[in-house]
């Protein structure tokens, strides 16, 4: 059994209304999606959600990139996932977001070929998946009316995204805290947003307000300020843009850094490593979390499988589809009940049928 097709498409998902973090705002994503097919029948779905800032990529990246990897997976027997992913380390260094479409597409073939959800295969430690709902910047009282509305379609947990003026900060933390009272769990994200003193000043001020965690508070490649901020914030610390592999994970406990990691496949390069940054990070007590870049249903479904599988994956980040206008999945795939990420009964990723308008003619057909 091997491979006998590689895919490639490119889809552009438009958000609801623009969606702003500390380093920017976007009005659309523009994603690669990648079908593997077999000569036993049975096809895999991936994607790559290219984030230039956070991997240096970029959708014409991810083509290039896959352009020089496809080629090489005709033959090759796809439920070898970490021989095929070490053919891809040795095409090409770096590209996680380019790689996690491929290898999220064999473990759809995994699950399919087993006939089992992907989950079951991952662990199958939860059955299903608590994601919080996120907040994009705007006012505090935009944010307080948005963090309501969240609550009121059933999220139990929400994140808070900050990190442009520590004072006004700390005023979209107090308001969203004011509207929806205790029983709702509220997580910040700076996204690299603030110095080591304001992350500080900021996490002491906002004590009060019972955060669950703050994501990189400051910049990824600024270690020794996040481990001056886990030592000096009343409040736990998890890192994200700083760490893509195990060996960055490894790094960051050495020098009591963090607290938490966030894992996204289009950082580590799919699921296989994403396991080894947990499992790192689970030797040193360190809990992770499943976060997304700006994934259709595709990439959410590998998250939630992930998340639902791994016992360290203890929190969720995975709403991005439903920040999304456009569906690119039309049947199948995770859903949602307020907080809940449901899976499908279906095998691999639960993927039934995708809309073909939004999915378009392939751009290139490796065979
Ligand atoms: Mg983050």
């Amino acid at each position: 059994m091997g491979i006998e097709r590689v895919e490639v498409y490119s889809v552009t998902l438009r958000y609801f209304e623009p969606f702003r973090i500390a380093p920017g705002s976007s009005e659309k994503s523009r994603n690669i999606v990648v079908r593997i097919v077999t000569d036993y029948g049975v096809e895999g779905w991936g994607e790559a959600s290219p984030s230039k800032r956070v991997t240096g990529e970029t959708v014409e990246t991810v083509l290039e990139v896959l352009s020089r990897i496809a080629p090489r997976l005709i033959g090759m027997c796809p439920l070898r996932v970490e021989q095929n992913v070490e053919m891809m380390d040795r095409v090409v260094e770096g590209n996680p977001a380019a790689k996690a479409a491929i290898d999220t597409a064999l473990h759809d073939i995994l699950g399919k070929t087993a006939g089992k959800p992907l989950f079951m295969l991952l662990g199958g430690f939860r059955t299903q998946v608590l994601t919080d709902f996120t907040l994009s910047i705007k006012t505090p009282r935009e944010m307080a009316a948005d963090a309501v509305k969240a609550v009121e379609k059933g999220f139990r947990a929400l994140k808070v995204k900050v990190g442009v003026n520590p004072s006004e900060d700390v005023e979209r933390i107090r308001m969203v805290r004011e509207a929806v009272g205790e029983g709702v769990e509220i997580r910040v994200d700076a996204n690299e947003g603030w110095s080591p003193d304001q992350a500080v000043e900021v996490l002491n001020r906002v004590e009060k307000f019972r955060i669950r965690f703050v994501e990189q508070p400051v910049p990824a490649h600024d270690v020794k300020g996040l481990a001056r901020v886990r030592r000096d914030s009343p409040i736990p610390v998890m890192a994200d843009e700083s760490v893509h592999s195990p060996s960055d994970a490894l790094r960051l406990i050495r020098e009591e850094a963090v607290d938490m990691i966030n894992i996204k496949l289009a950082k580590s390069g799919g699921i296989l490593k994403a396991r080894k940054i947990s499992d790192v990070a689970e030797a040193a007590g360190v809990s992770c979390m499943v976060g997304c870049m700006s994934e259709s249903e595709i990439g959410i479904a590998a998250g939630a499988h992930l998340a639902a599988g791994v016992r360290n994956i203890e929190f969720a980040d995975l709403d991005c589809d439903l920040l999304h206008a456009d569906k690119l999945v039309k049947k199948g795939g995770v859903t949602v009940s307020g907080s809940m990420r449901l899976f499908p009964k279906g095998s691999g990723l639960g993927l039934e049928e995708l809309d073909a308008e939004i999915l378009g003619k392939p751009l290139a057909v490796y065979k």
